[in-house]
C-alpha cells in the first residue's frame, strides 16, 4: 500500500464505502477520508444508499469492483450477514455486521460496535466486574452488553419494551429490571443506548438528576446533539460523562484498522466529527 501523502483521485485510488438507508447525514466519510490522507494512503471513502431489495446487488458489486471494505448501517447491519464468506465469532453472537473486509475475493463480516463502546469505557475504568445498567435492547444495546458480558462485566438491560429485554438478557447472559425500577439501582456505570435524547427529541432522559446520583459513570451513545439531556443531568449529578462521539470515533478507527491492518489518527477523526456536528472542543 502506498504511503506518500496523496489527496487527488487517480487510477489507483482503491474504495472503501458506507452502504445503509438513509446515509446522507453520515460523519463516516469526513471521519475515514481525513484519516486516510493523513497517513498518505490512496483510498477514498463514499456513502451509498442501498435499498433493502438491493442488497443482495450491491454485496455482489463490492466483489466485482475490488472494493476493499464496507460499513453497513441500519437497515442492513443484520441481512447482510447471509451475503458474506465469513463472520467474525464475535459479530455472529451480537447478529449484526457492521464492518466488511474483501479480502482476496472473500468477504468477512465484523462488529466494531462493540470495541468502540468498549474502549470508550476503558478510557475511564476497567470495566471487568463493574455493575452496568444499560437503557435499551435494540441493535446498539445488543453490541454494548455482549461487549460487556465479553469483558466479565455485571450487566442489567432495562427497555421500554420488556419482551426484548428479556430476549436480550437471555442470549447474553445477564439480568434486566423495569425502567421504572430505575429508582432503586445504584451501580458503577449507566449507559443509555436507545435513541431517547437524539437529535428533534432533545428535551428527554431517561433518568433524572436524582437517579443519576447512585451512577459513577454515565455513558450516552446518541451523539447528535454532542451533549444530551442525559449528560447535562449526569454531570450536575456529579459523574463521569462520556458522549456519544467518543463510541462513534473508536468504531470508525476499528474498522479503519481492519480494512488497512493500521492505527488511523483518532484526535483527527474525532474533530473532523466534532466539527460536522457543530462542536468547538
Ligand atoms: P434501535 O435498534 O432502533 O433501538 C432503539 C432503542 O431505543 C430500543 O431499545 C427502543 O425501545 C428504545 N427507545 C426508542 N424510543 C424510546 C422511548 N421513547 N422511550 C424509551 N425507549 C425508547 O436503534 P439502535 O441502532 O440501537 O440505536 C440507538 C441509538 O444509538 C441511536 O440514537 C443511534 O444513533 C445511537 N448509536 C450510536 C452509536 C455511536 O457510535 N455513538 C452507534 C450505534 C447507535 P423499544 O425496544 O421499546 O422500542
Amino acid at each position: 500500500m502506498q504511503t506518500t501523502k496523496i489527496s487527488k483521485i487517480n487510477a489507483q485510488t482503491k474504495l472503501c464505502a458506507l452502504i445503509g438507508n438513509p446515509v446522507k447525514h453520515s460523519m463516516s466519510p469526513a471521519m475515514h477520508n481525513a484519516a486516510f490522507d493523513k497517513l498518505g494512503l490512496n483510498i477514498k471513502y463514499i456513502a451509498l444508499q442501498v435499498e433493502e431489495n438491493q442488497l443482495k446487488q450491491a454485496i455482489k458489486g463490492l466483489k466485482a469492483l475490488n472494493i476493499i471494505g464496507l460499513n453497513i448501517t441500519i437497515p442492513h447491519k443484520q441481512k447482510v450477514m447471509h451475503h458474506l464468506d465469513k463472520v467474525d465469532l464475535v459479530a455472529k453472537k451480537i447478529g449484526a455486521v457492521n464492518t466488511i473486509l474483501n479480502k482476496n475475493g472473500k468477504l468477512h463480516g465484523f462488529n466494531t460496535d462493540l470495541q468502540g463502546a468498549i474502549m470508550s469505557l476503558e478510557e475511564h475504568t476497567v470495566v471487568k466486574n463493574k455493575k452496568v445498567v444499560i437503557l435499551g435492547a435494540g441493535g446498539a444495546a445488543r453490541s454494548i452488553a455482549f461487549g460487556l458480558k465479553q469483558n466479565k462485566a455485571k450487566v442489567i438491560i432495562l427497555n421500554r419494551t420488556v419482551k426484548k429485554a428479556k430476549k436480550l438478557a437471555k442470549q447474553v447472559g445477564c439480568s434486566t429490571m423495569k425502567l421504572d425500577q430505575l429508582d432503586s439501582i445504584k451501580a458503577d456505570i449507566l449507559i443509555n443506548a436507545t435513541s431517547v435524547g437524539m437529535h428533534s427529541n432533545t428535551d428527554k432522559s431517561l433518568a433524572t438528576k436524582e437517579q443519576l446520583k447512585n451512577f459513577e459513570i454515565v455513558m450516552d451513545i446518541v451523539y447528535n446533539p454532542l451533549e444530551t439531556k442525559l449528560i447535562r443531568l449526569a454531570k450536575q449529578a456529579g459523574c463521569t460523562t462520556i458522549t456519544g462521539l467518543k463510541m462513534l470515533v473508536l468504531q470508525a478507527a476499528a474498522s479503519f484498522e481492519i480494512w488497512t491492518g493500521k492505527k488511523p489518527d483518532i484526535k483527527l477523526m474525532q474533530k473532523v466529527a466534532l466539527k460536522k456536528l457543530g462542536g468547538t472542543k
